[in-house]
């Protein structure tokens, strides 16, 4: 049976089924009703199959494992240059970690039988859910800017999915999505159900994508022997990686697995850092200006901004912003030490010298840095 939805601000249940709303009446984004754990001591690394990848983790999740490469399970490197250990999540099917929500939330749209998923995307989530939709059969709009990136339109083409290009901006695309997945409601206290025109396979809000960015935090425990570091900088745009790593790591914590959830310190772009204004910091990062070269994160309202913002204060964490320079040249670098990532992922390890520098992590906090998307897509 598919797992049933919740809504941790007003309590309200909704059924699964392929016309569950993709939204609580409330407003809040919906989340599982069910959160699994396994009972008793973890397998050590050396004794875990993990020939089926993140899924591996099963147990942990309330989806069924029906749409997969049996991806995951990403290197965890050490980075000598930064003094930190790099998680490479640009090793994916698709190039980016997106492909960890995908292959969850295709699995769940499998599970409800539905038979067209919709998303809207400008980059590495299309893609994904592209790519994911043509492994299930499952028809797949996607619906883009109107001035998307060549390489990302040409992934979600290829796959067979249908781009829909729409003039305006990026929320503007967001409304068009959502305007052909939602029913008529009879007034604005009930939640939006959805037509069967397409089920809204989105990343910023499907719960079902959080339930696979949490394999994240599950894999770099893993790989530590059951540890947790003493922090992980992340990049947020629409945090599905920052609170996947959240929810992975309090999960552990809750089933006695591990003793901690570590610090978790978010990185965003100068000029589009609501997180960071959020707790206060400077969004411009000390930089004149804005920039554009993290077009991966560059989200000015998140669907989940205040659970980011607990995820911050929960964990002692913070978010800071950074300017167009520091990320050039820290992505600079990371080609020079063989990290052939996307401007994107530059933010966090750029973030991680600038933690360091204004002392919030000390030389000796042991730190773990996901490298988000791969640099051949850009081209
Ligand atoms: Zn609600």
């Amino acid at each position: 049976m598919p797992a049933d939805l919740y809504c941790p601000d007003c309590e309200r249940t909704y059924d699964a089924g392929p016309a569950e709303p993709w939204r609580c009446a409330c407003g809040r984004a919906l989340e599982f009703a069910d959160r699994p754990y396994p009972e008793g001591e973890p397998l050590p690394l050396s004794r875990l199959d993990t020939s089926d990848g993140l899924w591996t983790f099963f147990e942990f999740l309330p989806i069924e494992p029906h749409v997969t490469f049996h991806e995951g399970f990403t290197p965890l490197v050490d980075a000598p240059a930064w003094d930190a250990a790099f998680k490479l999540e640009y090793v994916f099917p698709t190039g980016s970690f997106k492909d960890r929500g995908a292959t969850t939330t295709l699995s769940r749209a499998v599970e409800l039988g539905v038979e067209k998923v919709v998303e809207d995307s400008s980059g590495n989530a299309g893609a994904a859910i592209a790519t994911y939709a043509a492994r299930a059969g499952l028809e797949a709009d996607v619906y883009v800017p109107a001035d998307v990136k060549q390489s990302k339109l040409m992934a979600i083409q290829r796959a067979g999915a249908r781009p829909v290009r729409i003039e305006g901006s990026r929320q503007d695309v967001t409304d068009a999505c959502i305007g052909t997945v939602e029913g008529e409601t009879a007034d604005g206290d009930d939640a939006p159900f959805q037509t069967g025109e397409g089920w809204y396979a989105s990343h910023a809000w499907n719960p079902a994508f959080y339930a696979g960015t949490m394999t994240f935090a599950f894999e770099v425990a893993a790989q530590r022997d059951w540890t947790v570091p003493d922090a992980v900088v992340l990049p947020i745009g629409h945090g599905t990686l920052f609170l996947g790593a959240y929810r992975g790591f309090s999960l552990l914590e809750e089933a006695g697995i591990v003793d901690d959830v570590p610090r978790l310190l978010g990185a965003q772009a100068a000029g589009t850092a609501p997180i960071v204004e959020s707790v206060g910091g400077d969004p411009l990062g000390g930089a004149d200006e804005s920039t554009d070269v993290a077009d991966g994160i560059e989200i000015a309202a998140p669907a989940r901004e205040d659970e980011l913002y607990e995820a911050i204060e929960a964990t002692d964490g913070d978010a800071i912003a950074l300017g167009g320079d520091p990320i050039e040249a820290t992505l600079d670098r990371l080609h020079r030490s063989g990290f052939y990532v996307e401007p994107t992922s530059a933010v966090a390890p750029a973030a991680l010298e600038q933690y360091r520098e204004q002392g919030t992590l000390s030389a000796s906090d042991d730190v773990v840095v996901p490298l988000t998307g791969s640099g051949l897509k850009t081209l």
